[in-house]
Protein backbone atom coordinates (compact mmCIF):
# COMPACT_ATOMS: atom_id res chain seq x y z
CA UNK A 1 0.00 0.00 0.00
CA UNK A 2 1.14 3.98 -0.75
CA UNK A 3 2.09 5.85 1.85
CA UNK A 4 -1.21 7.70 4.03
CA UNK A 5 -1.17 10.77 2.51
CA UNK A 6 -1.11 10.25 -1.34
CA UNK A 7 -4.65 11.64 -1.98
CA UNK A 8 -3.13 14.52 0.57
CA UNK A 9 -6.22 17.14 -0.15
CA UNK A 10 -8.09 15.90 -3.30
CA UNK A 11 -11.47 15.71 -3.23
CA UNK A 12 -13.14 12.54 -4.38
CA UNK A 13 -16.53 11.07 -5.47
CA UNK A 14 -17.24 7.53 -5.18
CA UNK A 15 -20.80 6.65 -6.70
CA UNK A 16 -22.13 3.48 -5.09
CA UNK A 17 -20.65 3.70 -2.09
CA UNK A 18 -22.57 2.46 0.97
CA UNK A 19 -21.50 -0.68 0.57
CA UNK A 20 -19.07 -3.58 -0.68
CA UNK A 21 -16.22 -2.38 -2.60
CA UNK A 22 -17.80 1.36 -2.91
CA UNK A 23 -17.86 1.59 0.51
CA UNK A 24 -13.99 0.60 0.85
CA UNK A 25 -12.75 2.76 -1.48
CA UNK A 26 -14.30 5.56 0.18
CA UNK A 27 -12.38 4.13 3.31
CA UNK A 28 -9.34 3.87 1.77
CA UNK A 29 -9.64 7.20 -0.15
CA UNK A 30 -10.09 9.20 3.02
CA UNK A 31 -7.41 7.51 4.71
CA UNK A 32 -5.49 8.44 1.97
CA UNK A 33 -5.91 12.11 2.75
CA UNK A 34 -8.77 12.34 0.01
CA UNK A 35 -12.05 14.73 0.61
CA UNK A 36 -14.57 12.57 -0.11
CA UNK A 37 -18.10 12.52 -1.64
CA UNK A 38 -19.89 9.71 -1.15
CA UNK A 39 -23.28 8.65 -3.30
CA UNK A 40 -25.47 5.98 -3.35
CA UNK A 41 -29.65 5.50 -2.03
CA UNK A 42 -28.99 4.26 1.27
CA UNK A 43 -28.71 7.18 3.53
CA UNK A 44 -28.29 5.38 6.43
CA UNK A 45 -25.70 3.59 5.35
CA UNK A 46 -23.72 6.61 3.75
CA UNK A 47 -24.23 8.87 7.23
CA UNK A 48 -23.41 5.40 8.84
CA UNK A 49 -19.70 5.48 6.91
CA UNK A 50 -19.69 9.26 7.48
CA UNK A 51 -19.55 8.59 11.32
CA UNK A 52 -16.74 5.72 10.48
CA UNK A 53 -14.75 8.23 8.84
CA UNK A 54 -15.18 10.62 10.98
CA UNK A 55 -14.09 8.50 14.01
CA UNK A 56 -10.98 7.93 12.57
CA UNK A 57 -10.20 11.62 12.21
CA UNK A 58 -10.30 12.03 8.57
CA UNK A 59 -11.39 14.90 6.75
CA UNK A 60 -15.42 15.04 6.96
CA UNK A 61 -17.10 13.14 3.75
CA UNK A 62 -19.95 14.91 2.17
CA UNK A 63 -23.21 12.51 0.99
CA UNK A 64 -25.41 12.67 -1.88
CA UNK A 65 -28.29 10.68 -1.56
CA UNK A 66 -29.31 9.54 -5.34
CA UNK A 67 -30.74 7.27 -7.47
CA UNK A 68 -28.93 6.70 -10.57
CA UNK A 69 -32.52 4.81 -11.87
CA UNK A 70 -33.32 8.73 -12.64
CA UNK A 71 -33.58 8.80 -16.78
CA UNK A 72 -33.94 12.53 -15.70
CA UNK A 73 -30.36 14.25 -17.11
CA UNK A 74 -31.07 17.49 -15.19
CA UNK A 75 -30.92 15.64 -12.21
CA UNK A 76 -27.33 14.40 -13.50
CA UNK A 77 -26.74 18.12 -14.31
CA UNK A 78 -27.92 19.76 -10.36
CA UNK A 79 -25.62 16.33 -9.13
CA UNK A 80 -22.98 17.64 -10.94
CA UNK A 81 -23.13 21.73 -9.37
CA UNK A 82 -23.56 20.71 -6.06
CA UNK A 83 -20.12 18.51 -6.13
CA UNK A 84 -19.06 21.65 -7.87
CA UNK A 85 -20.25 23.75 -5.01
CA UNK A 86 -18.57 20.98 -2.44
CA UNK A 87 -15.41 21.22 -4.09
CA UNK A 88 -14.51 23.33 -6.89
CA UNK A 89 -12.72 21.40 -8.83
CA UNK A 90 -12.88 17.66 -8.45
CA UNK A 91 -9.43 15.30 -8.51
CA UNK A 92 -10.77 12.11 -8.91
CA UNK A 93 -13.94 9.62 -9.39
CA UNK A 94 -14.73 6.20 -8.69
CA UNK A 95 -17.85 4.96 -10.85
CA UNK A 96 -18.73 1.94 -9.16
CA UNK A 97 -22.67 1.47 -8.68
CA UNK A 98 -23.61 -1.32 -10.80
CA UNK A 99 -27.04 -3.88 -10.59
CA UNK A 100 -26.65 -7.26 -11.23
CA UNK A 101 -30.03 -8.13 -12.95
CA UNK A 102 -31.28 -11.61 -13.66
CA UNK A 103 -29.29 -14.21 -13.93
CA UNK A 104 -31.69 -16.22 -16.53
CA UNK A 105 -31.31 -16.73 -19.99
CA UNK A 106 -32.54 -13.70 -22.63
CA UNK A 107 -35.12 -15.53 -23.70
CA UNK A 108 -36.40 -15.73 -20.09
CA UNK A 109 -34.76 -12.31 -19.31
CA UNK A 110 -37.55 -9.84 -17.91
CA UNK A 111 -37.66 -6.91 -19.93
CA UNK A 112 -38.28 -4.51 -17.13
CA UNK A 113 -35.05 -5.65 -15.48
CA UNK A 114 -33.41 -5.22 -18.64
CA UNK A 115 -34.17 -1.96 -18.75
CA UNK A 116 -33.08 -1.47 -15.01
CA UNK A 117 -29.74 -3.14 -15.43
CA UNK A 118 -28.99 -0.51 -18.75
CA UNK A 119 -30.38 2.17 -17.05
CA UNK A 120 -27.76 1.88 -13.90
CA UNK A 121 -25.15 0.33 -15.31
CA UNK A 122 -25.02 2.16 -18.47
CA UNK A 123 -27.09 5.03 -19.19
CA UNK A 124 -26.50 6.79 -15.80
CA UNK A 125 -22.59 6.05 -16.21
CA UNK A 126 -22.64 8.04 -19.42
CA UNK A 127 -24.64 10.91 -17.89
CA UNK A 128 -22.19 10.76 -14.98
CA UNK A 129 -19.03 11.09 -17.62
CA UNK A 130 -20.94 14.07 -19.82
CA UNK A 131 -21.56 15.84 -16.66
CA UNK A 132 -18.37 15.55 -14.37
CA UNK A 133 -15.91 15.37 -16.78
CA UNK A 134 -15.76 19.55 -17.33
CA UNK A 135 -15.02 19.36 -13.34
CA UNK A 136 -12.09 16.97 -13.74
CA UNK A 137 -10.91 18.35 -16.83
CA UNK A 138 -10.88 22.25 -14.49
CA UNK A 139 -8.30 20.35 -12.40
CA UNK A 140 -5.53 21.34 -15.06
CA UNK A 141 -2.47 18.68 -13.88
CA UNK A 142 -3.91 15.19 -12.87
CA UNK A 143 -7.82 13.59 -12.36
CA UNK A 144 -8.33 10.21 -12.51
CA UNK A 145 -11.69 8.83 -13.44
CA UNK A 146 -12.19 5.12 -12.88
CA UNK A 147 -14.92 3.34 -14.10
CA UNK A 148 -15.93 -0.74 -12.94
CA UNK A 149 -16.01 -3.51 -15.06
CA UNK A 150 -16.35 -7.04 -15.19
CA UNK A 151 -14.64 -10.20 -17.03
CA UNK A 152 -18.18 -10.85 -18.03
CA UNK A 153 -17.68 -7.31 -19.67
CA UNK A 154 -14.78 -8.65 -22.05
CA UNK A 155 -16.28 -12.47 -23.07
CA UNK A 156 -19.78 -12.86 -22.45
CA UNK A 157 -21.15 -15.49 -20.47
CA UNK A 158 -24.39 -17.39 -20.71
CA UNK A 159 -27.23 -16.40 -18.06
CA UNK A 160 -25.38 -13.12 -17.73
CA UNK A 161 -27.76 -11.22 -19.97
CA UNK A 162 -28.21 -7.70 -19.15
CA UNK A 163 -25.10 -7.46 -16.73
CA UNK A 164 -22.85 -8.76 -19.01
CA UNK A 165 -23.84 -6.27 -21.97
CA UNK A 166 -23.80 -3.31 -19.72
CA UNK A 167 -19.69 -4.19 -18.43
CA UNK A 168 -19.07 -4.14 -22.61
CA UNK A 169 -20.31 -1.02 -22.67
CA UNK A 170 -18.88 0.19 -19.55
CA UNK A 171 -15.36 -1.05 -21.44
CA UNK A 172 -16.83 0.74 -25.04
CA UNK A 173 -17.29 4.34 -22.42
CA UNK A 174 -13.82 4.33 -21.23
CA UNK A 175 -12.11 3.27 -24.61
CA UNK A 176 -14.20 6.30 -26.32
CA UNK A 177 -13.85 8.95 -23.78
CA UNK A 178 -9.76 7.74 -23.55
CA UNK A 179 -9.62 9.02 -27.39
CA UNK A 180 -11.54 11.70 -26.81
CA UNK A 181 -9.41 12.72 -24.40
CA UNK A 182 -6.52 12.75 -26.54
CA UNK A 183 -2.62 13.05 -25.37
CA UNK A 184 -1.65 15.35 -22.96
CA UNK A 185 -5.46 15.57 -21.44
CA UNK A 186 -5.67 16.04 -17.49
CA UNK A 187 -7.91 13.60 -17.08
CA UNK A 188 -7.05 10.21 -17.54
CA UNK A 189 -9.63 6.92 -17.07
CA UNK A 190 -9.39 3.41 -16.66
CA UNK A 191 -11.57 0.60 -15.31
CA UNK A 192 -11.00 -1.95 -12.61
CA UNK A 193 -12.05 -5.58 -13.15
CA UNK A 194 -12.28 -6.24 -9.04
CA UNK A 195 -12.90 -9.93 -10.02
CA UNK A 196 -14.54 -12.07 -7.61
CA UNK A 197 -14.77 -10.08 -4.06
CA UNK A 198 -17.24 -10.83 -0.85
CA UNK A 199 -20.36 -8.73 -1.12
CA UNK A 200 -23.65 -8.70 -1.39
CA UNK A 201 -23.56 -8.64 -5.44
CA UNK A 202 -21.36 -11.63 -5.25
CA UNK A 203 -23.36 -13.39 -2.72
CA UNK A 204 -26.51 -12.84 -4.78
CA UNK A 205 -24.19 -14.02 -8.06
CA UNK A 206 -23.74 -17.30 -6.51
CA UNK A 207 -25.12 -18.24 -3.63
CA UNK A 208 -23.90 -21.51 -3.61
CA UNK A 209 -20.34 -20.01 -2.59
CA UNK A 210 -18.75 -20.01 1.06
CA UNK A 211 -18.07 -16.55 1.22
CA UNK A 212 -14.61 -16.93 3.18
CA UNK A 213 -13.14 -18.76 0.08
CA UNK A 214 -13.47 -14.70 -1.75
CA UNK A 215 -11.39 -11.77 -1.16
CA UNK A 216 -12.65 -8.99 0.65
CA UNK A 217 -12.70 -5.40 -0.86
CA UNK A 218 -9.82 -4.67 1.45
CA UNK A 219 -7.79 -7.04 -0.33
CA UNK A 220 -7.98 -5.45 -3.54
CA UNK A 221 -7.97 -2.23 -2.82
CA UNK A 222 -3.95 -1.26 -3.89
CA UNK A 223 -5.29 -0.76 -7.30
CA UNK A 224 -8.18 1.67 -6.43
CA UNK A 225 -5.52 3.71 -4.61
CA UNK A 226 -2.96 3.63 -7.13
CA UNK A 227 -5.52 4.23 -10.18
CA UNK A 228 -6.17 7.29 -8.31
CA UNK A 229 -2.75 8.92 -7.14
CA UNK A 230 -0.41 11.00 -8.83
CA UNK A 231 1.64 7.83 -9.00
CA UNK A 232 -0.54 6.53 -12.14
CA UNK A 233 -0.36 10.14 -14.37
CA UNK A 234 0.70 8.17 -17.63
CA UNK A 235 -2.16 5.49 -17.60
CA UNK A 236 -4.98 5.75 -19.50
CA UNK A 237 -6.98 3.87 -21.46
CA UNK A 238 -6.42 0.39 -19.55
CA UNK A 239 -8.45 -2.38 -18.10
CA UNK A 240 -7.14 -4.04 -15.20
CA UNK A 241 -7.91 -6.55 -13.06
CA UNK A 242 -7.34 -5.48 -9.24
CA UNK A 243 -6.49 -9.11 -8.38
CA UNK A 244 -3.56 -9.84 -10.47
CA UNK A 245 -2.45 -6.23 -10.25
CA UNK A 246 1.19 -5.46 -8.75
CA UNK A 247 2.12 -2.13 -8.02
CA UNK A 248 5.09 -1.39 -10.49
CA UNK A 249 7.65 -0.80 -7.25
CA UNK A 250 6.76 -3.72 -5.51
P1 LIG B 1 -22.74 -4.09 -4.14
O1 LIG B 1 -24.06 -4.57 -4.68
O2 LIG B 1 -22.24 -4.63 -2.87
O3 LIG B 1 -22.79 -2.48 -4.01
C1 LIG B 1 -23.31 -1.73 -5.06
C2 LIG B 1 -23.29 -0.26 -4.71
O4 LIG B 1 -23.96 0.43 -5.78
C3 LIG B 1 -24.04 0.05 -3.43
O5 LIG B 1 -23.37 1.07 -2.72
C4 LIG B 1 -25.39 0.56 -3.95
O6 LIG B 1 -25.93 1.51 -3.03
C5 LIG B 1 -24.98 1.24 -5.26
N1 LIG B 1 -26.13 1.33 -6.16
C6 LIG B 1 -26.80 0.31 -6.74
N2 LIG B 1 -27.87 0.79 -7.41
C7 LIG B 1 -27.84 2.14 -7.26
C8 LIG B 1 -28.70 3.19 -7.70
N3 LIG B 1 -29.82 2.95 -8.42
N4 LIG B 1 -28.40 4.47 -7.37
C9 LIG B 1 -27.29 4.74 -6.61
N5 LIG B 1 -26.45 3.78 -6.16
C10 LIG B 1 -26.74 2.50 -6.48
O7 LIG B 1 -21.70 -4.29 -5.33
P2 LIG B 1 -20.14 -4.71 -5.29
O8 LIG B 1 -19.46 -3.90 -4.26
O9 LIG B 1 -20.04 -6.15 -5.32
O10 LIG B 1 -19.68 -4.22 -6.75
C11 LIG B 1 -19.13 -2.96 -7.01
C12 LIG B 1 -18.78 -2.89 -8.47
O11 LIG B 1 -17.85 -3.93 -8.79
C13 LIG B 1 -19.96 -3.09 -9.41
O12 LIG B 1 -19.82 -2.24 -10.53
C14 LIG B 1 -19.85 -4.53 -9.84
O13 LIG B 1 -20.45 -4.75 -11.10
C15 LIG B 1 -18.34 -4.69 -9.89
N6 LIG B 1 -17.89 -6.09 -9.75
C16 LIG B 1 -18.08 -6.75 -8.58
C17 LIG B 1 -17.63 -8.05 -8.43
C18 LIG B 1 -17.81 -8.81 -7.16
O14 LIG B 1 -17.43 -9.99 -7.11
N7 LIG B 1 -18.32 -8.21 -6.09
C19 LIG B 1 -16.94 -8.74 -9.54
C20 LIG B 1 -16.79 -7.94 -10.73
C21 LIG B 1 -17.25 -6.65 -10.82
P3 LIG B 1 -27.48 1.67 -2.65
O15 LIG B 1 -28.11 0.30 -2.69
O16 LIG B 1 -27.43 2.30 -1.29
O17 LIG B 1 -28.03 2.61 -3.66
Amino acid sequence: MQSSNTLNERSILIVGSSEGIGREAALTYARAGAKVMILARNIAALEQLKRQILSEGLSSPTTFQFDLESQNEDDYRRLAQHVETQCHTLDGALLNASLLGARTSLTDYPWDTWQQVMQVNVNAQFLLIKHLLPLLRRTGTDASLILTTSSVGRQGRAEWGAYSVSKFATEALMQICTQELGENSPVRINCINPGGTRTAMRAAAYPEENPTNVPKPADIMDLYLYLMSPDSTNICGQSIDAREWRHPNA
